[in-house]
């Protein structure tokens, strides 16, 4: 059983030679790194040559697509695209040996519940379209809990995109998850509870979850910002999600976990504490 847990994104506290952060991670005994693709699923040799490298490090590779992928909009030529997108996706993420494919559901839906079912059946749809039409290999979807109320992507709309596509598998960012319910993980049973209706509206997928975590400010849209690690909300009281649960909980499910921090300019430290609260060091 390999636990993982990493960052996303070349960490900002990392002052060292770019193509070599690699090392800087493995020496805080981190195995997991999320290559962000912000503007697209594009990688130029030299990185894929470094993260083929890190692999051969031990280090397990995720993506993270661009925020403009909307599957679920109302504007066919949005779809269109975003469909041309996460099938150059699937591309890339083969050609580097990675199978997990992140990415946030969207917007450019009509925000009513209506609005918001119609999407996620477009969501599914095109997603289940995009895998019949390629050769996924081992490349699984992961669409993830979105942190702002108008955002799609609660924990139940990934759930269902998840229950209705062979290829999709959750991304639980359990900060997101936190924000978008205005504050809702004040507990570790509540954390549990979360994490057993996962479990139960997915059995067969749940061991395969993929978890961002770290803490979270929100307001009464949800997100406003990720948190450094280990400080206090603006009004002094504790961050949250409090991480020692989340790892407890974690040997509790009897998860082989992959987390990634994405803690304000601190990713590694939050990686690091998970880590080593997990292993007991
Ligand atoms: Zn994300």
């Amino acid at each position: 059983m390999i636990a993982k847990f990493g960052v996303a994104g070349v960490p900002v506290n990392y002052k060292g030679k770019p193509n070599d952060f690699f090392y800087w991670l493995k020496g805080m005994n981190l195995n997991a790194y999320e290559v962000q693709c912000t503007f697209g699923f594009k990688m130029s040799d030299k990185t894929k040559e470094n993260i083929l490298k890190a692999q051969q490090e031990g280090f397990y590779i995720s993506i993270h697509g661009p925020y403009y992928i909307n599957l679920g909009s109302t504007n066919d030529a949005v779809v269109e695209r975003s469909i041309d997108i996460l099938t150059k996706g699937v591309e890339l993420a083969k050609s580097i040996n990675c199978n997990r494919i992140i990415f946030h559901p969207g917007g450019g839906h009509e925000n009513t519940e209506q609005g918001r079912r119609d999407a996620i059946k477009r969501i599914i749809k095109h997603l289940n379209d995009i895998s019949l039409s390629i050769d996924m290999g081992d490349v699984r979807f992961y669409p993830e809990i979105g942190g702002k109320t108008a955002n799609l992507g609660s924990l139940d709309e990934i759930i269902e995109i998840c229950q209705n596509c062979k290829y999709a598998y959750p991304c639980i960012d359990i900060a997101h998850l936190h924000a978008r319910e205005f504050g809702s993980i004040k507990s570790k049973e509540i954390l549990r509870a979360k994490l057993q209706h996962l479990k139960d509206k997915l059995p067969d997928k749940f061991s395969m979850v993929h978890f961002h975590a770290y803490t979270i400010n929100y307001g009464d849209k949800g997100e406003i910002k990720h948190l450094v690690h280990g400080a206090s909300m603006p009004d002094g009281s504790e961050g949250l999600p409090n991480l020692d649960w989340f790892v407890e909980l974690l040997h509790e499910f009897n998860l082989e976990p992959w987390v990634i921090s994405e803690a304000h300019d601190s990713q590694e430290l939050g990686a690091k504490y998970m880590r080593d609260a997990y292993f007991g060091e």
